[in-house]
């Protein structure tokens, strides 16, 4: 048992599950069983502003209804925040934070500058104000109580990181079950926010850190996340945790190509669910599970 490989399916609480997040579990799943791994459920509900129990309830029924099983008790992240936190403060003693006290309006204004290249997911970059502010102007600002994210001072992690490893890179699975290395810069992402006053960690620390303690081998996923895997692999790196192999998989799109999404009531599988169909249906409609 302590040698099988380790699979996680994390849905956030933040809406309804859709088609495409039921294709990820069953993908999950089906890997799960053909590697003779662990299936391990986790509620990614840091974000506490709109994360909601009945999405949590929800999200148990529905996967029952798919005839998934996992094992218990399931790992809820708001219930680990003292880990994430620890992340945060080793990063800190390695001087790779800095607090940003800008607004989103005063970052949106700096970013009219057409020569910034935006983030792989199509946000402007991170202009770079209060990267340089000195650390006694900092520490008298929070000290007045001023409101603040901490982001990640970028080059100065790539280069640490740098120091600890030729390349940073991860592997992904391929259609014939190989793994291909990908070389990753997250220096596309600029000084990503680690943590803020209403979610002190963010989903990049906090999926790196519970993959490590989970002892997840294999991170199976949509497309959606593929850029993201530069920035977990960085933090990984940087916080000496070991590296699971990836494996994203196509999005599923609705009848005009566009990606499902939460808000669409027709795909949430709580409305399909209503329409009386049975799983076993359900999954016959849905691509294969191994691409
Ligand atoms: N919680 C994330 C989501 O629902 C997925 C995180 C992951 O699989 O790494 O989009």
């Amino acid at each position: 048992m302590s040698n099988s490989p380790v699979f996680r399916f994390a849905p956030s609480p933040n809406g309804e599950l859709h088609l495409g997040h039921a294709y990820s579990a069953l993908v999950t799943d089906h890997l799960a069983r053909a590697e003779r791994g662990r299936f391990l459920l986790r509620i990614e509900d840091v974000d506490g502003g709109r994360a909601r129990d009945e999405y949590i309830d929800q999200i148990y029924d529905d996967l029952t209804w798919l005839g998934l099983t996992w094992e218990t008790p399931v790992w809820k992240q708001s219930q680990h925040m003292e880990n994430y936190a620890k992340a945060l403060d080793k990063l800190k003693q390695l001087g790779l934070l800095f607090p940003c006290f800008a607004s989103r309006r005063e970052i949106a204004e700096h970013e009219l500058t057409p020569t910034m290249p935006d983030t792989p997911d199509g946000f402007p970059i991170y202009p770079g104000i209060y990267r340089d502010t000195p650390a006694k102007e900092a520490a008298s600002r929070i000290a007045e109580g001023e409101p603040h994210t901490l982001r990640l001072n970028m080059e100065k992690a790539v280069a640490l990181a740098l120091q600890k490893t030729d390349v940073i890179s991860f592997q992904e699975r391929q259609k014939d079950g190989s793994y291909q290395v990908i070389t990753v810069s997250p220096l596309d992402w600029g000084d990503m926010v680690l943590a803020r006053r209403e979610m002190p960690t963010s989903y990049n620390l906090a999926v790196v850190v519970d993959d490590a303690l989970q002892g997840v081998t294999h991170v199976t996923r949509g497309e959606d996340l593929y850029y993201a895997t530069s920035m977990q692999r960085l933090l990984q790196i940087l916080l000496d945790l070991p590296e699971p192999l990836y494996f994203h998989h196509p999005l599923l799109v609705d009848m005009t190509g566009r990606k499902l999404s939460k808000s669409d009531d027709e795909t949430s599988l709580k409305t399909i669910r209503a329409t009386g169909i049975s799983a076993a249906e359900l999954c016959l409609q849905l691509p294969p599970l191994i691409l």
